[in-house]
């Protein structure tokens, strides 16, 4: 029989004189997939568990920052520079897979010895590492799998062969408007898409064959916000799905930045009145063409709102050299254009500055984490999706939530402005406003005590502990 919440984490604790349980974790190395699984991974410490992290040598953690954890690198046999157009992405985690496999399971079996196996609750695997997920079933140790994007999306991924029969890919470019009736609220051009479509049916075919091979999904999501999303995954699959998200409400602070975080920008914010900056970021991995850097500087420049920039390190692919991660410069002119109004960091604290009371706006490349993160500040969104779910996620941002707009097309100074002023200081930015601060104020009932992420947590426990 399972055990409840409390007993549960004494179980976990070795409490009831059960020996201690160890969690194994093995995020995908990119940076919006290891955030949420090292959350994850402080939420169950702190229920007991000992947490045993596997990780490539490819952006690998800084076992530094989490002493009390075991860090057990895997060889991943991948050399050259990080990709970043978003197909090597893709074929860079098809690579890690084929190279992890073997030495990981060399390393599995040496730690299922060492801890003992009755000692191992389960592997919790990210969802793009079926090889993991597939190594650790031969050698019986039961799988969770940790998806780190909405409920909505990895629906859109059990119905892609569904989506492939009706016609709707791959994607036309003429059908990009219509609507998808079977799975509303999408448009074709919301559906997920990662470079080709090969590629991307690939990668789909193998994160959904990782979660039937499991034994449970975990989402990084909350019901209030994806209750219909959740009720009919619960629907279209047969094992347990635990929504116990958002994770960074409900973790411990933890440090997982790849890149360090400039935090003078907080001390920036301070000095700025309430609801008055514009925070923009477009993430770990989104690149823009060096037209829509300069249009964006200068449609930031003509708003005159104020703001905060994440200008990170190859941000923007310089010609000829799409795999070189370049410092990117702004247009001449920009800073002087803008001093004493913005300020430009190369990486930023971001949970910290969306939580700045100073913040009026986001805009964002709808990455999940930054979707959540922004949902759960109360902080409205100008969307301007990239690739992978990012669409999908901006299709919710302004047509289901109505938390925030796209700014479409070929991006372009004069439309830039208006979208900014338009969401900082127009009456329906105001509206969207008051929406988010709605859904913070929902997301902070389902992280409290009784809250539905936090009676999800016991009931993830609570199977961890009977598989
Ligand atoms: N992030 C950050 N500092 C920045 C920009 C982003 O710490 O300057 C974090 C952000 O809080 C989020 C993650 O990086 O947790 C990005 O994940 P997301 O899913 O939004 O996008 P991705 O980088 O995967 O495209």
């Amino acid at each position: 029989m399972a055990l409840e919440g409390n007993a549960a984490a004494a179980a976990a604790n070795g409490h009831d004189g059960s020996r201690r349980r160890h969690v194994l974790v093995f995020p995908l190395a990119y940076q919006g997939h290891i955030n949420p699984m090292f959350r994850l991974a402080g939420i169950l410490h702190a229920r007991g568990f000992a947490i045993t992290v596997f990780h490539t040598h490819f952006n690998a953690p800084d076992p530094a920052r989490h002493p009390e954890y075991r860090f057990v690198p895997v060889p991943d046999g991948v050399s050259g520079p990080a990709p970043v157009a978003m197909e090597d992405v893709v074929s860079h985690i098809f690579a890690l897979n084929a190279a992890c496999e073997a030495p990981f399971r060399d390393r599995l079996a040496a730690v299922l010895e060492e801890y003992s196996r009755d000692a191992v609750a389960c592997l919790i695997a990210d969802g793009h590492l079926l090889s993991m997920v597939q190594v650790a079933t031969r050698l019986a140790v039961p799988t969770l799998i940790l998806r780190t994007g909405s409920a909505a999306c990895f629906s859109c991924f059990l119905a892609y062969p569904l989506l492939i029969n009706e016609g709707y890919l791959p994607v036309q470019e003429s059908e990009l408007e219509t609507e998808v009736s079977e799975l509303p609220p999408y448009r074709v051009r919301d559906l997920m898409r990662v470079g080709n479509h090969d590629l991307t049916r690939e990668l789909l075919e193998r994160a959904v064959a990782a979660v039937d091979t499991s034994a449970g999904l975990i989402l990084n999501t909350f019901d209030a916000l994806e209750r219909r999303e959740l009720e009919k995954l619960r629907q279209d699959l047969t094992l347990p799905v635990f929504d116990i998200g958002p994770l960074h409400m409900l973790s411990p602070a933890v440090e997982s930045s790849l890149l360090r975080q400039d935090r003078s920008c907080l001390e920036w914010l301070d000095a700025r009145p309430p609801a008055s900056v514009l925070y923009v970021s477009f993430g770990s991995l989104a690149c823009m063409s060096p037209r829509d850097l300069v249009e964006t500087a200068w449609g930031i420049a003509g708003s005159n709102v104020p703001f905060l920039w994440v200008v990170r390190p190859g941000l923007v692919a310089a010609a000829g050299e799409e795999n070189e991660v370049t410092v990117t410069r702004l247009p001449d002119g920009f800073e002087a254009a803008t001093r004493g109004r913005g300020t430009v960091v190369a990486w930023a604290p971001q949970e910290e500055v969306l939580r700045h009371p100073a913040v009026a706006g986001f805009w964002t490349h709808c990455g999940w984490n930054s979707t959540t993160e922004s949902v759960c500040e109360g902080v409205p969104m100008l969307c301007r999706p990239h690739f992978g779910d990012q669409m999908g996620n901006a299709r919710y941002v302004e047509h289901v939530w109505r938390v925030g707009f796209e700014v479409g097309g070929e991006l372009e100074r004069g439309a830039v402005e208006a979208a900014i002023r338009r969401l900082v200081t127009g009456k329906d930015g105001a509206e969207m406003q008051a929406r988010a601060g709605e859904l913070k104020k929902a997301a902070k009932e389902c992280t409290g005590v009784a809250g539905s992420s936090h009676l999800a947590i016991n009931k993830l426990v609570d199977h961890m502990l009977s598989l």
